[in-house]
């Protein structure tokens, strides 16, 4: 039936690793996180089996992201990685080669992506593509990206923001700020450090951004109870912490991804500039999600902000559509092998 129509679109994100395929969807979501045994450097876990021995692991042990930061930094354990995901489902597309798309950040060299797709064909791929996350971000958003208006995506992920505008099925112009999920959660754990005396590990400070994070300061705020280690006694405490404060402790990460904007806006050409202030800006990622971002990204910008649907998807559901469609969107397609 569909012999030669197997397809397969992964986002490789430096927080989240999704697999979709355009007749089932989303086949597959983890973490990008790998545990590997230090001496043998053998891989103990990958995925969300890995994520939970996140700051519980003994010294034999490290716990990682190999995309950190939003580039490959270690492109064997991603190439593991990759696999190890690609196998799992391997059952949704049977024993057919699939023609592969995956996303892949803006600040990836030409070796990365090589190693990219050489990974995708030893995993399996009968061809193998890559393409920029912010386009694939502003597809999956249900932007019309090759009609000749001009259209902005802000994507938020864990390691960059990510911000393009484009046009014609390209970008015309896009930067890269490292200042996202991972910051704010960076910058929780040291506000709560400073000021309650309190240590907390990443996954606990993700937690919180999550439950109670916000953009700025409002009159009416949440709370959250989260528990971590006395600096002082070094024993075990816990302390209730406000929604207000999470806003001020991450107020500097969140300048300059609005520094990014700023600069993208400033050197994009004025008919598109035309564009989007009619139109707005697209805000996708799992940062998107934070209370009231929108808000402050309008205020700041003046540029109306609206949130795509399904943040967490837009980057996989896109590079779906694209491996759908391959010839329409040959202009968005950086590599063939
Ligand atoms: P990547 O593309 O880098 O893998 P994602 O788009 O999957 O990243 O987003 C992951 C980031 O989004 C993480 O930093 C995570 O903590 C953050 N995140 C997820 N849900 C929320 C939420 N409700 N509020 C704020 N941040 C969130
Ligand atoms: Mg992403």
């Amino acid at each position: 039936m569909s012999f030669i129509n197997n397809k397969l679109a992964i986002d490789l994100g430096t927080c989240n690793c999704l697999v979709f395929t355009p007749k089932k969807g989303v086949v597959l979501n983890e973490p990008s996180v790998v545990a590997v045994s230090k001496p043998e450097n053998k891989i103990l876990a990958v995925g969300s089996e890995a994520k939970a021995m996140i700051g519980r692991t003994p010294d034999n042990i490290v716990v990682y992201r190999p995309l950190r930061d939003g580039v490959i930094a270690d492109y064997k354990v991603t190439e593991a990685m990759m696999r190890y995901f690609i196998k799992r489902t391997k059952s949704k597309f049977g024993f057919i080669k699939p023609e592969m798309v995956i996303s892949i950040p803006v600040g990836a060299s030409s070796t990365e992506r090589r190693a990219v797709i050489e990974a995708a064909k030893a995993a399996g791929a009968r061809s193998a593509y890559v393409a920029k996350e912010p386009i694939l971000a502003a597809i999956g958003a249900g932007i019309p990206i090759n009609s000749c208006e001009g259209n902005m995506i802000i994507d938020i992920g864990g390691g960059t923001s990510e911000v393009a505008v484009v046009s014609l099925g390209g970008i015309v112009t896009a930067t890269s700020v490292r200042a996202a999920g991972d910051k704010f959660d960076e910058k929780i754990a040291e506000y709560i450090k400073k000021n309650h005396n309190l240590a907390i590990g990443s996954q606990s400070a993700e937690e919180i951004k999550i439950r109670i994070g916000q953009a700025f300061p409002q009159k009416k705020e949440d709370f959250f109870e989260t528990r971590g280690r006395d600096l002082a006694t070094g024993l075990p405490r816990n302390i209730k912490i406000f929604s207000n404060e999470i806003a001020r402790a991450i107020s500097d990460v969140l300048e300059d991804i609005i520094i990014g904007v700023k600069q993208v806006l400033k050197n994009t050409p004025p008919e598109l500039s035309a564009d989007i202030m009619n139109k707005g800006m697209i805000l996708s990622g799992g940062g998107a999600l934070l209370r009231n971002l929108d808000q402050l990204f309008s205020k700041t910008t003046g540029v109306p902000c609206f949130i795509a649907k399904d943040p967490l998807r837009c980057v996989v559901k896109g590079t779906g559509i694209v491996v759908n469609n391959l010839d329409d969107y040959k202009r968005s397609i950086m590599t063939k092998k």
